[in-house]
C-alpha cells in the first residue's frame, strides 16, 4: 500500500521542504543516480542543473548561484571533481552520493567552508521509489543548513541512517565489497565450472533461485561500478585474504572428512548469530514465499 502511495507521489510531485533554496546541482547529473536524484529535485520544485563531464568550461556560470552542489561522479573520480570545484557561494550546501564516505568527505570539508554533508544512498538507479529504502548520513559541517535536505529525503520516503563515515566504510567492507565479491567468485566458479543455469533451475528450489538471482542480478549491471566499491576500500585486500582462510579452514574440516568439526563451527556460528538466526528464517520464509509467488518463469 505505502510503496503504491509513492509511486502515484511520483507523478505529481513531492512537498518542497526549502522554498528558497537557489538552484541544485548534480554533477554527473548525465549518470545513472544523478538522473534519479535529479528527478527527484526536479519533482519536488527544485531548479535542478546538470553539471557533466563536458560541462565544466560552464562551471562557473552553473555554481554561481547555487543552492546546493550534489556531487554522482564514479567512486574514483570523486575527490578529483571536488577539488575541481571553483568556490561556492559561502552558503550553499556541498552534498555527495558517493558509495565510500572518509576520503569524499574529508575533500568536502577541505574545499568549502559552508555546509557540509556526506549521502550514500543504499539502493541503485533501478528502484520505482525511496519507499523502504535506507540513505546513510554521515554528517559534515553547519548540520542546521542542511536540515532540509534530511527532511526531503524522508518526505521522498527514505529512511535514514545516521553513522560516522568511518563506520560506514567499515560496514561496506562486509555488506558492500566483500559480499560483491564473494557473489562474483560464485559467478566466476559457477561459469568455470560450466553450470546450465537453466538445468540448475530446474532441479531448485525457491531459496536456490533467489540465492541464484541475486548472484546473477549483479551481472546484469555495470563492472566498473562494482570494481570501484570492491577495489576502493581500503582494506578489501585484508578482507578478501580472512575470508579465504576461513575457507581453507572449512575445506581442511572437509579433506579430514571432520564432520563433529563441522557441526561444532556450525554451532559457534550459530550461537553467535543468537536470535537473529531464528528471526532470520522466518524472514526468509516470507521472502520466498513472495519470490515464489512472482517468478516471472
Ligand atoms: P554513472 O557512471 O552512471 O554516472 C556518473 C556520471 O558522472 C556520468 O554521467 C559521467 O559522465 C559523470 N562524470 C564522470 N567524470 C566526471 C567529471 N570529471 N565531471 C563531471 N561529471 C563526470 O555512475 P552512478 O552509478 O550514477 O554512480 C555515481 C555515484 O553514485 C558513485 O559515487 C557511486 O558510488 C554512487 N552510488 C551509485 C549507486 C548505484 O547503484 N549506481 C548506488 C549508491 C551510490
Amino acid at each position: 500500500m505505502m510503496r503504491e502511495s509513492y509511486i502515484s507521489e511520483n507523478d505529481v510531485g513531492f512537498k518542497r521542504i526549502h522554498p528558497t533554496l537557489g538552484p541544485v546541482v548534480i554533477v554527473g547529473g548525465a549518470g545513472k543516480l544523478g538522473q534519479v536524484f535529479a528527478n527527484l529535485f526536479g519533482l519536488s520544485g527544485y531548479e535542478v542543473r546538470i553539471l557533466d563531464k563536458a560541462d565544466w568550461a560552464r562551471a562557473p556560470q552553473l555554481l554561481a548561484d547555487a543552492g546546493a552542489v550534489v556531487i554522482s561522479v564514479p567512486i574514483e573520480a570523486t575527490c578529483e571533481v571536488i577539488e575541481r570545484l571553483p568556490p561556492l557561494p559561502v552558503d550553499c550546501l556541498l552534498v555527495d552520493l558517493t558509495s565510500i564516505k572518509q576520503g569524499p568527505l574529508a575533500a568536502m570539508l577541505r574545499v568549502h567552508p559552508g555546509p557540509v554533508l556526506g549521502l550514500h544512498p543504499m539502493f541503485g538507479p533501478d528502484v520505482s521509489s525511496l519507499a523502504k529504502q535506507v540513505v546513510v548520513v554521515c554528517h559534515g559541517r553547519a548540520e542546521a543548513k542542511y536540515q532540509w535536505l534530511l527532511e526531503q529525503i524522508q518526505i521522498w520516503g527514505a529512511r535514514l541512517h545516521e553513522a560516522p563515515a568511518s563506520e560506514h566504510d567499515q560496514a561496506m567492507q562486509l555488506v558492500q565489497a566483500m559480499r560483491h565479491f564473494t557473489a562474483f567468485v560464485y559467478g566466476l566458479h559457477l561459469k568455470r565450472e560450466h553450470a546450465d543455469i537453466e538445468q540448475l533451475l530446474q532441479f531448485s528450489s525457491p531459496i536456490y533461485r533467489l540465492e541464484l538471482a541475486m548472484v546473477g542480478r549483479l551481472f546484469a549491471q555495470d563492472p566498473s561500478l562494482y570494481a570501484d566499491i570492491i577495489f576502493a576500500q581500503p582494506d578489501a585486500l585484508a578482507r578478501a585474504r580472512h575470508y579465504l582462510q576461513r575457507y581453507q579452514e572449512a575445506l581442511a574440516l572437509l579433506e579430514a572428512g571432520d564432520k563433529a568439526g563441522f557441526c561444532d563451527s556450525f554451532a559457534e556460528v550459530a550461537e553467535w548469530f543468537g536470535d537473529f538466526a531464528e528471526q532470520f528464517r522466518s524472514e526468509s520464509a516470507n521472502m520466498l514465499m513472495v519470490a515464489n509467488d512472482s517468478r516471472s518463469v
